[in-house]
């Protein structure tokens, strides 16, 4: 590890998303560790509210065309079955995946993902198929009317053919990260502060430190940067990286209405990337997984001092607190919400969000040490998947900092998270992934095209 082969006495770790906070909780408990000081640098105070990590909900699926993330997910599963998913924190309510054809041609992407995160499910994973009232776990939907059956308390269309994994579900993932927190807090390993990284100290070979907001410099012997979408600002990740900006929006309903939509399947449209989850507490929210906004931003080159570069960054609500979805977005959702829930069709907005995914071109993550600063490990590159791998990510992780492969699916895994040998100039070419939306949208321009009424979001 840190490239010398020796613990670091001191770990510097930027981030207190899902990544960052559940590598300091791993460090916090390994042995090797118990001499080395870990610090967390967090840019807002926990939890900052537009992190991905942060929102009312995530969903929690086994459902994944590649079998190594369902294989990973069998060791998070039972943990959201447990103390992770106490108090609440998650609720089994399954996933019904659904397409909006029922031709093969159009959205083959979506066609193959379902076919093959059925397969998985059924075959690898050993889930039983067959109605749930016969004790099936996954029931493959081969029609609308199958669709609409299992989806009738929404009243609307909601797909085509698909299929419902009664073992999925979601979670309330501000909770999660609390609880996440809290048990960070329990060990008493880890110091917490707020503050941001401005830069990294680059030398040849190594990170001689971060220098904060205001000027402040701090040195590590390993830092692990777990920026999300701010990523690009610390390090060149072009061709590897990117902050893309996906569109949420939340409606209050009634009690009548929670107590009929409340216990439903959440649903996700692999041809359009819409998805539903079901309310609580009153709330709804409609999202999409899309190709998402790019924010191209010019910045200081964050390794060549006197150079620029121009990388895609979140904006939020946190820079502008009147920031809207833009009205492509508005529209997806509106008309999504309209066809699956007819009833709710005329409800405005309380309040939307452009939360940014960081997406790599294949959708694998980016966990790795960098290939020249020997002392810089990064963890980020989540592509709108890695919430529900909160319970034990970090324990992979922290294999990978150690170089450590675990098992077989540790192995796999760290062929998947490396830096990649060639940044990629093409555009996305996700290979475990489906996406909704129109490729090669910029925020800016999207915003200018002005507001549809109903959208102004809160401040
Ligand atoms: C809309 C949306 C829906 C999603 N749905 C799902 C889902 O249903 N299921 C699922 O499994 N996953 C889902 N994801 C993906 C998942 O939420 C992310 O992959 C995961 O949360 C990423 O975690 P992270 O730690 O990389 O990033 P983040 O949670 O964004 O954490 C990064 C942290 O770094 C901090 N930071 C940034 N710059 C600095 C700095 N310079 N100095 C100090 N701190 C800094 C930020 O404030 C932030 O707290 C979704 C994501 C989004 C955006």
């Amino acid at each position: 590890m840190a490239a010398t082969g020796t613990i670091p006495s001191s770990i510097l770790i930027v981030g207190s998303g899902v990544f960052g906070l559940s590598t300091a909780y791993a460090l916090a408990q390994r042995d090797a560790f118990q001499n080395s000081t870990i610090t967390l640098l967090e840019r807002l105070d926990f939890p900052a509210p537009d992190a991905a990590s942060i929102d009312s909900s995530r969903i929690i699926r086994p459902d994944y065309a590649d079998p190594a993330y369902a294989a990973l997910m069998s060791e998070a599963h039972p943990h959201w079955r447990g103390d992770f998913g106490a108090e609440e924190r998650y609720t089994e309510a399954g996933l019904c995946l659904v397409q909006d054809s029922t031709g093969d041609s159009g959205d083959d992407a979506a066609h193959y993902y379902l076919v093959k995160a059925l397969e998985n499910v059924k075959s690898r994973l050993g889930l039983r198929v067959g109605r749930r009232e016969a004790g099936g776990q996954v029931e493959p939907m081969e029609t609308p009317e199958y669709v609409a059956r299992v989806t009738t308390s929404m009243g609307g269309d909601c797909g085509r053919r698909g299929y419902v994994n009664w073992t999925s579900g979601w979670a309330d993932a501000e909770a999660g990260m609390r609880y996440m927190r809290q048990l960070v807090d329990g060990i008493g390993r880890v110091k917490f502060r707020t503050a941001e990284v401005a830069r990294l100290h680059y030398g040849t070979d190594r990170v001689e430190g971060v220098e904060l907001v205001g000027g402040e410099r701090l040195s590590a012997d390993l830092v692990v940067l777990a920026t999300g979408a701010w990523m690009p600002k610390l390090v060149d990740l072009r061709g590897i990286a990117s902050a893309t900006g996906q569109v949420l929006a939340y409606i209050d309903i009634t009690q009548e209405e929670q107590d009929r939509f409340g216990s439903n399947p959440t649903l996700l449209c692999e041809t359009n990337g819409m998805f539903i989850i079901p309310p609580r507490d009153r709330v709804l929210k409609v999202a999409r997984h899309g190709y998402g906004y790019a924010n191209p931003t010019t910045i200081p080159h964050p390794e060549c001092p006197g150079e620029t570069i121009t990388v895609s960054l979140p904006r939020t609500k946190y820079d502008d607190p009147n920031l809207n979805i833009a009205p492509e977005g508005d529209k997806a959702c509106r008309e999504y919400l309209a066809k699956c829930i007819p009833s709710l069709a005329a409800r405005p907005w309380t309040h939307t969000r452009i939360c940014w995914y960081s997406d790599t071109p294949t959708g694998d993550w980016l966990i790795s040490y960098h290939p020249t600063y020997r002392n810089l490990f990064v963890a980020t590159g989540g592509s709108g998947h890695a919430y529900k791998f909160l319970p034990v990510i970090g324990e992979r992780i922290v294999d990978v900092v150690m170089r450590e492969e675990r098992d077989e699916l540790g192995a796999e895994l760290v062929k998947k998270w490396k830096w990649p040998a060639q940044r990629k100039e093409e555009d996305h070419v996700w290979t475990d992934d489906w996406r909704g939306g129109v490729k090669g949208m910029i925020l800016d321009e999207e915003l200018a095209k002005g507001e549809i009424g109903g959208s102004r979001s809160r401040l």
